[in-house]
């Protein structure tokens, strides 16, 4: 397929230039002021529409096998490619996990027969994804992943991960770490260990079961030289620690979700849409976090879209399941009640979504010529509210229900498809 896009104003290195781009095959071939509308199976009109390098979630759940009853890779795709994201990357709590040659085979056919948009798993680091016990066969599982974790549970034991690192270091992979210390929450939380969990008498998650794993595995890095990422960083203290490791010059990346860069333990109400893991915590927390992104010591931003059935999701914040989505509204709602305020610029959010998660993931795709074109048109001026009911995937439980929006995806291209247009 021939594909042209053009009169759009083409994200460049920090600023846009108007351009038109040029894909033959699912390549960019072409770049330029001005090509010639001829001989093209489609020509996009993108004039007045901003033109990006598609986006790269490295922390979505898309729950099949397994659980096809909370999002299918069918649907949770077609909300990725809804957002803009082009290449996504899988976390491995599913059934069976992918944990083994024959079990990682069952997710790639589902993944080759119904994903619309590059979807990357990741291989577990134990057995059974645990967080404790045996370690999987890394070196087998290396060259089909994009790394390895056990998000959902922490890894127990300092010498378990201790061994996977040295593991995953020797065959050169990363690890995507779920910090958290259950031993901390022996009755187990369900928000922040703070004042809307003490007024209500809804057991607490305190930031420490975050940060102490988070500080364990930093002098790991520090013994192993593993290569390292720290998932869903939501607490002041962990934002201090990674930005110190860093100085020390370790291997050490991190991501945060827009629910925490956007939300905090005040915006709570008791349902089960304002409930994930970790969850919201302190405005100074919040605001750490937009420091840690804005200083470099928070890389990139990761939906951890995590969908579940309206009954997981309708039992208040002490019962429901932990988590909400994110996949469809994440651009959207970082656009408009951040960059449009002026906290960071449209490049930084662009830096966060697409160059920092692919070079630290080492994924192709873009829009530069050469690139397997990866690329995300969106209009910047076109208000909304966030209504689940127009999601696309299964999940509809997401705490910005409701919220204003003034960017809307109008066309997502992943190699010679068109997965998205509106
Ligand atoms: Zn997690």
């Amino acid at each position: 397929m021939k594909l042209l896009l053009k009169g759009g104003q083409v994200y460049d290195q920090g600023t846009f230039v108007p351009m038109d781009i040029e894909v033959t095959d699912g390549v960019v071939t072409a770049r330029s002021a001005s090509i010639s509308a001829t001989e093209y199976d489609r020509v996009l009109d993108v004039s007045g529409l901003h033109v990006f390098p598609g986006f790269v979630d490295v922390h979505v759940h898309l729950r099949e096998p397994g659980f096809s009853y909370k999002e299918t890779i069918a649907t949770g795709t077609r909300a990725c490619a809804r957002g803009g994201y082009t290449t996504v990357c899988a976390m491995p709590n599913l059934n069976p996990a992918p944990d083994s040659d024959e079990h990682l085979r069952e997710q790639e056919k589902l993944i080759q027969q119904n994903a619309v948009i590059r979807v990357l798993p990741y291989g577990t680091i134990t057995l059974g994804q645990k967080g404790e016990g045996e370690l999987t066969n890394m070196a087998a599982l290396a060259p089909r992943v994009c790394g390895f974790s056990d998000d959902g549970r922490g890894v127990k034991e300092r010498e378990t991960m201790r061994e996977a690192m040295l593991n995953c270091k020797a065959v050169d992979s990363i690890i995507a770490a779920h910090c958290e210390d259950m031993s901390l929450i022996p009755a187990g939380g369900a928000i922040h260990d703070g004042s809307f969990a003490r007024e209500h008498g809804i057991p607490g998650i305190p930031s420490q079961s975050e940060w102490g794993p988070i500080a364990r595995d930093v002098e790991l890095i520090r013994e192993t030289g593993c290569r390292y990422h720290v998932c869903h960083v939501s607490a002041k203290e962990s934002v201090e620690i990674i930005r110190q490791a860093k100085a020390a010059g370790l291997d050490i990346t991190c991501e945060t979700g827009p629910h925490y860069l956007l939300m905090c333990q005040d915006d709570l109400q008791d349902e089960g849409r304002f409930k994930m893991n970790p969850p919201l915590r302190d405005k100074a927390d919040q605001e750490a976090l937009i420091a840690g992104l804005l200083d470099g010591t928070i890389d990139m931003i990761a939906t951890d879209h995590a969908p579940h059935s309206a009954e997981e999701k309708g039992k208040g914040l002490a019962k429901s399941a932990m988590g909400v989505v994110g996949i469809e509204t994440a651009f959207p709602l970082l656009y408009t009640h951040l960059v449009k305020p002026g906290i960071i610029t449209l490049a930084q959010l662009v830096e966060a979504l697409t160059t920092a998660p692919r070079q630290r993931f080492r994924l192709d795709g873009g829009l530069n010529v050469g690139d397997r074109a990866e690329i995300t048109v969106f209009d910047l001026n076109a208000p909304s509210t966030v209504n689940p009911e127009d999601f696309l995937s299964k999940g509809h439980a997401t705490p910005f229900e409701g919220w204003q929006v003034d960017a809307r995806c109008r066309y997502t291209i992943c190699g010679d498809k068109i997965a998205y247009e509106n």
